[in-house]
């Protein structure tokens, strides 16, 4: 299959905006190839719903690729005649045609700088070592690159052959109809949010229960936000400290007023990334076990139309949240069972005619074999508690001269804790696109097999 200077593994946006920097800052020629699992043009989970009702969870204003340029993102909406204000949250389909208006821009300026950008649609299954260069293995094929870069993304929770419909963005709600009466949704986060926007557009009129452990929706984002609110929070109030520590000083910051919690959470984002290094072991697996939903649901919110429409559901008893966790589904004749354990122990519910998971991502490296096998090849080192792997600050995670592996996102939660969305993805890119091209790799191009 040729060899490459670069080779990205993932074509979400994590993998386009990697290559949207490389090709706009080079100045020399190079080989660039992609490795995805999805054709050229379709961008991981986020951006893949073909549903108008599905919204960004972040202002337009701040969803631009370029971390030199926040507002690239409105701007091109602009540009293609939508009207639209910087604070709309925009449908994640309009998102992705963005995103393949970068691509084909990318495409275009590699045919002036003679750059070459092959795709290729498959699983990386594997990487190996050959000293000279990385090969990504895939369907017994080999690409062959001095560089790789995992933008792998999100794995979502997975099912097992149960009746619990895995990608519930695909279904297609028109089909719902006044016969069936009872609908479960396991997971209560911004993808249970997306899938009762889609049943309630329908006008279907039966019962929506929302199994999860916490039954916590996200919270709204605040009418008329101002950035301009937001505070330098004291640094040593929060890194180094213990776990306990820092969620005092955080209450005690909400609670002092002033100004609603919405500023104090997204003042403490510029820190999280450096809170989450400066905790220890045990502090961070609690954090994720006894916080994380807490954070979530108060970090990434909804747009505050979406927390109507939801909330009056839940007033007119349509949609009921339950905390309990699913454990299982299965067939029965009056419809699909769902196993649930509660605090008060375990239980069974019946008679659902759909149940769709909306449990998101699982930052567990145990399912992701790429991940697996690379870190037993000693390719990359795993991160504290299995999620994902480690980076130095310039996103690297494996040197051997001359072959370099960085990564980006998700991968990394366990490293970095905040790697999710845009805002960090796109910083991300511009330091892992700085880092190759510094290193000058046009000039050692030569074909290798
Ligand atoms: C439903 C949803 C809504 C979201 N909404 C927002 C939002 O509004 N704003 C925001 O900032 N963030 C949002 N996010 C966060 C989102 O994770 C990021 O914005 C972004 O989409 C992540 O991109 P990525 O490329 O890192 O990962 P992904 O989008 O997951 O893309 C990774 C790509 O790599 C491919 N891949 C993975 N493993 C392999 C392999 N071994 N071999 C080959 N290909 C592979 C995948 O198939 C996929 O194409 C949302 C996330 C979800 C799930």
């Amino acid at each position: 299959m040729g060899w490459y200077d670069i080779a990205i593994v993932g074509g979400g946006f994590s993998g386009v905006a990697t290559i949207a920097n490389i090709v706009r800052d080079t100045t020399k020629p190079l080989a660039i190839a992609v490795v995805s699992r999805e054709p050229r043009g379709v961008f991981g989970p986020a951006y893949s719903t073909p549903r108008d009702e599905h919204l960004l969870n972040v202002p337009a204003a701040n969803m631009g690729l370029f971390s030199d340029s926040h507002r690239h993102f409105f701007e091109w909406v602009t540009a293609q005649g939508i009207t639209a204000a910087p604070g709309d949250y925009l449908p994640r389909k309009l998102y992705a045609q963005y995103l393949q208006s970068i691509l084909d821009g990318a495409r275009d300026t590699a045919r002036e700088k003679g750059i070459r950008l092959d795709w290729f649609q498959g699983e990386a299954e594997d990487i190996e070592d050959h000293a000279e260069y990385l090969s990504i293995r895939s369907g017994g094929e080999g690409i062959d690159a001095r560089v790789v870069v995992l933008a792998i993304g999100n794995a979502l929770h997975k099912g097992d052959a149960s009746p619990v419909i895995d990608q519930p963005w695909k279904f297609d709600f028109k089909t719902l109809t006044p016969a069936q009466k009872k609908i479960a949704l396991i997971g209560s986060g911004l993808t249970a949010a997306d899938i009762i926007i889609s049943i309630l557009d329908t006008g279907w009129q039966g019962e929506i229960t929302c199994y999860s452990g916490h039954a916590a929706l996200p919270r709204a984002h605040l009418a008329g936000y101002d950035a301009a609110k937001r505070i330098a929070l004291p640094p040593d109030q929060y890194i180094s400290q213990r776990l306990s520590t820092i969620m005092q000083a955080l209450r005690r910051e909400i609670k002092s007023g002033g100004r609603e919690w919405h500023y104090i959470v997204d003042s403490l984002r510029p820190l999280t990334q450096d809170i989450w290094r400066s905790l220890n072991t045990t502090d961070r697996e609690r954090l994720v076990k006894k916080y994380f939903t807490l954070w979530n649901v108060h970090r990434h919110r909804y747009a505050p139309h979406i927390a109507e429409r939801i909330d009056a559901a839940i007033k007119s008893g349509q949609l009921k949240m339950v905390k309990a966790r699913a454990t299982s589904a299965e067939h029965k004749p009056d419809g699909i069972t769902l196993s649930l354990q509660t605090k008060a122990g375990a239980e069974t519910v019946h008679g659902f005619d759909l149940a769709f998971r909306c449990t998101g991502v699982d930052y567990k490296t145990e399912n992701t074999p790429l991940l697996k096998n690379i870190i037993a090849k000693g390719l990359a080192k795993p991160a504290d508690n299995d999620y994902g792997i480690r980076a130095s600050d310039n996103m690297l995670i494996y040197r051997d001269r001359p072959c370099e592996m960085y990564a980006l996102g998700a991968p990394l939660f366990g490293a970095l804790f905040e790697t999710t969305a845009v805002p960090e993805l796109r910083a991300q890119a511009k330091l892992i696109s700085d880092a190759f091209l510094e290193d000058s790799i046009a000039s050692k191009s030569r074909a290798i097999g």
